[in-house]
């Protein structure tokens, strides 16, 4: 392990010292503007293991997602072919009527549904098995009525959706699959550009 860890030191208005990975592994400490340099360092080195794990599993992610611009593309419209009618018919299904509603291409975050009711599912979800991306979509719309995680909300999920606990599991990485074998990517010839 290293012990003379490098990282990236943002002074701010607060009173703990907040430690995050950013993009391409960086490390990034978020520091009260008092805090001595060598007190941050303390910090640092006690939390080295915890540090190393998080850096480890943001990198194989990052891996894991890194798609071409020509995979991202096919993506986006394959998600579109695929995941709007789903949500269609859920919506249909639930009596849930989104306002806006778009295909995004958040890595993390396979869905999101703001205020206003619109809602935008990734584009990486047509990299897990469908019935995962059908509890994303039941998810989502579920969040037109609880915009929460409560147990009232997770009561209408399971009312319109029974056995949503093991479709969730499905979204692990264990069941990601490649963009090469995605069923509709494979024709399309691959790019060399990575998107980071
Ligand atoms: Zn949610």
């Amino acid at each position: 392990m290293n012990t003379d860890m490098e990282y990236t030191l943002i002074r701010a208005d607060r009173k703990t010292v907040g430690i995050r990975i950013g993009g391409g592994g960086e490390i990034i400490v978020r520091a009260p503007r008092h805090a001595s340099r060598a007190q941050i360092d303390g910090i640092v080195k006690k939390n080295m293991g915890r540090i190393e794990k998080m850096r480890r599993l943001a990198l194989e992610t990052e891996d894991a997602y890194a798609v071409s611009s020509r995979e991202l593309c096919a993506l986006k419209r394959l998600a579109a072919e695929t995941l709007l009618p789903i949500l269609d018919k859920y919506s249909n299904l639930t009596g849930l009527v989104p306002g806006r509603v778009r295909i995004g291409s958040a890595k993390k975050r396979f869905g999101s549904c703001s205020s206003s009711g619109s809602i935008t599912l990734s584009c990486f979800l047509m990299l897990y098995p469908m019935a995962a991306a059908e509890y994303v979509a039941v998810h989502e719309l579920c969040h037109l009525v609880y915009m929460n995680h409560s147990k009232e909300f997770y009561a209408l999920v399971e009312k319109h959706m029974p056995d949503f606990r093991a479709r969730e599991k499905l979204l692990g990485r264990e069941y990601m699959k490649k963009p090469s074998e995605v069923p509709g990517l494979e024709k399309i010839e691959l790019g060399s550009h990575v998107i980071r």
